[in-house]
């Protein structure tokens, strides 16, 4: 009913120049909370960000007031499918082998303005899951203002060894799509990764591990030379791999094979996380997926009795808290609602994160570990990517959910009435 209030705005671009005073009650510039600050937007970046005092206001003519609101950088997903929609609305399997590329697209653009009027910025999409490059086309279609929608980082098709990944369950004589892109041997990782990039893909996502039938436990699949010829071949293009790993092996030859992002780590020890600080490989936990996933089979949080597997992820949190790994904020959402992104802020909280290292994940730490140079702070001469919650989420991180105010690159699609 909320939403009744506000006024949704799409501004063309027009090439004038505009500048913009941003009045809320308190600043997180990415880092810290400050009480009287005043943000100042030339264009599409930020001309000032500090106390109102003294301030270098001059030639002001918008003045946007954000009264009792928490001022700060848009928001940065750090693992997200676009192409994706609830499992509970549509099985995995189902969405990969009976909706088209074209529904999928549809489906994602309607997506993409749900996250960026959440606050999403910014998203890393970790694979199209089937649906080719659709996702090098969804972030063509935002960059270029045919559709509203976060910046996008894409992977395109994931990449998985032969034979581990789904949808299962058929005969050898059914052609079935899969959810990735299947390689064995050098030569072929090499040639793949090439490809993907000369596609458009931002980065190359693997799967160092999956189950290789349904119902088992998951396995390592790749072998620590081809996940290292393809981390050097990517590196050499600049780009980076990151790496699906669930299990203590899959994520230690990840590590050792050079990648930049573990995501999920489920069955990971302080061991796995110890060695992943070592090498400066950040966590992506992941949490909301897994609590979602676990909804789905019947769980109703804070009635039934708590599922192994989220005991498990709990146990495994903390010590990922505990070797000083860097954790990012990526919540694998398209598993649940697109622009539910706050989930998983949430439950970093309550696995025990403090609401403002959760508020340093979502925005400066997503920005240094993506290479998004100018993104993640509010600050002179940042990209004016800048949102405001009512509240002060560094208090009570749910406040995030409250979005008031939502600047994409100096445009405003979000403002209240
Ligand atoms: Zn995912």
């Amino acid at each position: 009913m909320q939403k009744l209030f506000i006024l949704f705005f799409l501004l063309l671009s027009t090439g004038m120049q505009s500048q913009s005073l941003l009045i809320p009650d308190r600043v997180f510039d990415g880092e810290n909370l400050f009480a009287n600050w005043i943000v100042i937007v030339n264009d599409n970046y930020i001309d000032y960000a500090g106390p109102l005092n003294g301030n270098p206001i001059k030639t002001t003519k918008d003045t946007i007031y954000l009264k009792g609101t928490t001022l700060m950088p848009g928001i940065i997903e750090g693992h997200s499918h676009l192409l994706l929609h609830p499992y509970n609305e549509t099985s995995w399997n189902d969405q990969v082998l009976k909706e088209s590329s074209a529904e999928r697209a549809i489906r994602g653009a309607v997506y993409a303005k749900k996250s960026l009027l959440a606050g999403i910025t910014t998203m890393r999409d970790l694979g199209a899951e089937g649906a080719g490059y659709t996702d090098v086309y969804l972030k063509k279609t935002i960059d270029e203002g045919i559709i509203p929608g976060p910046r996008l980082l894409v992977a395109g098709p994931a990449i998985v060894a032969t034979g581990a990944y789904g949808p299962k369950g058929f005969h050898e004589g059914v052609k079935v799509p899969l959810g990735a892109e299947t390689v064995s041997g050098i030569d072929e990782a090499i040639r793949t990764v090439r490809r993907q990039i000369g596609n458009g893909s931002d980065f190359i996502k693997v799967y160092a591990d999956y189950r290789w039938k349904t119902g088992e436990p998951a396995q390592p699949t790749f072998l620590q030379n081809e996940l290292e010829v393809m981390v050097a071949t990517a590196e050499t293009a600049g780009r980076y791999v990151v790496a699906h790993a669930s299990t203590p092996e899959g994520m230690r030859r990840a590590v050792l094979a050079g990648v930049e992002t573990i995501e999920h780590g489920d069955s990971g020890t302080l061991k796995e996380f110890n060695l992943m600080k070592e090498n400066n490989v950040a966590f992506c936990p992941t949490l909301a997926a897994g609590e979602a996933v676990e909804q789905y089979n019947g769980w109703i949080k804070g009635k039934g009795p708590v599922p192994k597997r989220i005991i498990q992820k709990k146990a495994t949190f903390k010590e990922a808290l505990q070797s000083g790994v860097e954790i990012l904020f990526g919540g694998d959402v398209g598993v649940f609602s697109h622009g539910e992104n706050y989930r998983e802020m949430e439950l970093m909280v309550e696995y025990g994160m403090t609401p403002l290292a959760v508020l340093q994940s979502a925005t400066s730490i997503n920005a240094r570990v993506f290479h998004l140079n100018g993104l993640g702070r509010i600050r002179k001469g940042f990209l004016a990517d800048i949102i405001a919650v009512q509240g002060d989420p560094t208090k009570d991180i749910s406040a995030i959910k409250s979005v008031k105010f939502v600047m994409k690159d100096g445009e405003v699609y979000l403002a209240d009435k």
